[in-house]
């Protein structure tokens, strides 16, 4: 069986991998590196710079943990830009690697459906090449949003892919948007010392999460002097010589050097054939089943072109499912488990249903939380912001969690699996969690459901 992916992401070069190990012939069409946005402008080397900013908050925590560091502690923007593209540079190198010993064929080009069975390649010298697959892998990723009011040029105005490449520290910065991204980007610049500001229409940052897990980081931004303007709207925006002014919905107006737009992202669909072959669209995503088969039999789609949340995990496992499909198993994408992670200090990371979508649904729900700060573990290592906090239905079902707090990330796969698996808080509270560990937090909050906590008062 011959199979074809156009898109390298961790949606497609996963999905290929997986198509290969199961025997199938595979090519990759990939138009610029493997790796896709996560790899190359997203996941990874954000969370590269962040692992900096990091450490250069615990380097000047450092006094309290007994270490006297003397002298000036010189951060260097440039050196911490050279560490992040070796990192890329290196994963990269590893993802052709595992091609080459898995057997998927790469050809670099920007591909074009032509017919359900044939894929036109324009590769960078001008040639074409078709290539031709019993089944095709769409999987062509996602391009950041830049409504027209803001006069994006690359430079005074930017998105999350030139904000990887500054050359200098900027001295301030004005950040639209309060998501992941702009979290993100926005802790990582203050704490080397610009001066940000967050814009947020809604009320609160991260709006997809509870209003007490967004606080909790919002408390964080504010100690660290990040100046936070939510629940308001720019209405115009122009560059005024050095400056960036942006006029908010208030009558007051915000300047900095630099504007990083970080409002969401779009799939990317240009060219890319669909229209030809009837594939269908709806508000801008390819639709598919639960097999991510779209209309037109033998052609799937998965990762951001489809309405699943944008992430790469998400990408991924729709590779996996769409691949199994397209060799002749019967497997289908589940949502109900989806880890969302902000690698924030404290991070953040959520799972399965929050609060605010209980009470939408009508679903009747019980609370369980317990505070870092009860742990001895978080004591220890001086880490003890935040909180775990764990929704139950009435069936006793871990329907859903949150989590602000130390390595918050790596903690939510055990409340990832007992969602997905359907658990109850009794079942997976009576594991035995080691001491002393950030891990013992969930089994408190898990007993706290049902009141049995024995550290909180
Ligand atoms: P992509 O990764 O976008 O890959 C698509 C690939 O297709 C690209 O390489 C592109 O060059 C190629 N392509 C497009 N069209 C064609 C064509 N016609 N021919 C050939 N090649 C083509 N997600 C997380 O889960 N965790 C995070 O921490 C995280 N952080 C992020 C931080 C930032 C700043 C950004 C921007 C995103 C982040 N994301 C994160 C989101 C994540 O990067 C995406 O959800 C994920 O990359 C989507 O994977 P994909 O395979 O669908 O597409």
């Amino acid at each position: 069986m011959k199979i074809a992916v156009i898109g390298g992401g961790p949606g497609g070069y996963v999905a290929a991998i997986k198509a290969s190990m199961m025997g199938a012939d595979v090519t990759l069409i990939e138009k610029r590196k493997v790796g896709g946005t996560c790899l190359n402008v997203g996941c990874i080397p954000t969370k590269a710079l962040l692992a900096c900013s990091e450490m250069l908050m615990n380097v000047r925590e450092s006094k309290s943990y007994g270490i006297n560091i003397d002298g000036t502690i010189d951060a260097n923007f440039e050196s911490m830009m050279n560490r992040k593209d070796k990192i890329v540079d290196q994963l990269v190198k590893g993802i052709e690697f595992l091609f080459d010993k898995k057997g998927v064929k790469l050809v670099n080009g920007f591909g074009k459906l032509i017919s359900k069975n044939e894929i036109e390649v324009s590769k960078e010298d001008g040639s074409k090449e078709v290539i031709k697959a019993d089944k095709i892998i769409l999987a062509t990723g996602s391009v950041p949003i830049v409504p027209p009011m803001f006069p994006y040029d690359g430079e005074k105005v930017i998105t999350s892919d030139e904000a990887l490449n500054l050359k200098e520290l900027p001295k301030s910065m004005l950040i639209v948007g309060g998501g992941v991204i702009g979290c993100e980007f926005g802790q990582f610049f203050r704490t080397l010392g610009t001066e940000v500001s967050i814009v947020e229409m809604n009320d609160q940052v991260l709006p997809f999460e509870d209003k007490d897990v967004a606080k909790q980081l919002q408390r964080s931004f504010k100690k660290d002097k990040i100046k936070l303007l939510t629940g308001k709207k720019i209405q115009k925006c122009n560059i005024e010589g050095e400056k960036i002014v942006a006029n908010l919905d208030n009558g007051k107006s915000v300047e900095a050097d630099i504007m990083l737009v970080s409002v969401g992202r779009k799939p990317y669909l240009e060219n890319l054939g669909i229209e030809d072959l009837g594939i269908e669209v709806e508000r801008g995503k390819i639709v598919v089943d639960e097999k991510m088969q779209t209309n037109v039999e033998g052609i799937f789609a998965i990762g951001d072109i489809v309405n699943s949340p944008f992430l790469a995990h998400v990408a991924s496992k729709e590779g996996m499912v769409a691949v199994q499909n397209a060799l002749g198993k019967d497997k289908k994408i589940d949502y109900t488990a989806i880890p969302r992670c902000v690698y924030t200090e404290p991070e953040v990371a959520g799972v399965g249903l929050t609060e605010k979508q209980l009470q939408e649904k009508g679903i009747q729900y019980k609370i369980g939380k317990f505070e870092f700060r009860g742990l001895g573990k978080a004591q220890a290592i001086g880490k003890f912001q935040g909180f775990i906090k764990i929704l139950a239905d009435n069936e006793d079902k871990v329907v859903g969690a949150s989590i602000v707090g130390p390595h918050a990330t790596d903690l939510l796969t055990e409340l990832t699996l007992a969602v997905h698996l359907g658990l109850t808080v009794e079942q997976v509270g009576d594991v035995i969690h080691p001491h002393p560990t950030l891990s013992e937090g969930l089994m408190e909050a898990l007993h706290d459901v049902h009141g049995e906590c024995v550290h909180s008062v």
